[in-house]
């Protein structure tokens, strides 16, 4: 005697389609990337602006180290240097600036931290 019980939903509801990624390329890659642009309850939409080096706009070709008013704002007030993410200076400015902090920390015209 087989307990064969009919089912209560005969026309069971198809499930709802998982979320699966479906691996094509299984090569371990990074795929489409980790960053995701904000998502719901994020930052609202944020223009991007295209940063340009100021020192490079001004035609500022070489920092000096007496240069301070150029230096301090490329820097917090604690003494720490701000990124070029953050101040958007090209690369070669970025090392002069760099250079220059270095001078004057060792001048004792800035402090270490
Ligand atoms: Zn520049």
């Amino acid at each position: 005697m087989e307990n064969n019980e009919p089912n209560p939903k005969p026309a069971e509801a198809p499930k709802p389609a998982q979320a699966a990624p479906a691996p094509m390329h299984r090569e371990g890659g990074p795929g489409p990337g980790p960053r995701r642009p904000g998502g719901p309850g994020g930052r609202r939409h944020f223009a991007p602006r295209r940063k340009v080096c100021r020192l490079c706009a001004e035609h500022i070709d070489l920092v000096d180290y007496k240069q301070a008013q150029i230096i301090k704002s490329f820097c917090t007030d604690t003494g720490k240097m701000l990124s070029r993410r953050i101040t958007g200076a090209c690369a070669k400015h970025q090392r002069q600036i760099m250079r220059a902090v270095k001078i004057n920390r060792n001048l004792s015209l800035m402090p270490y931290n």
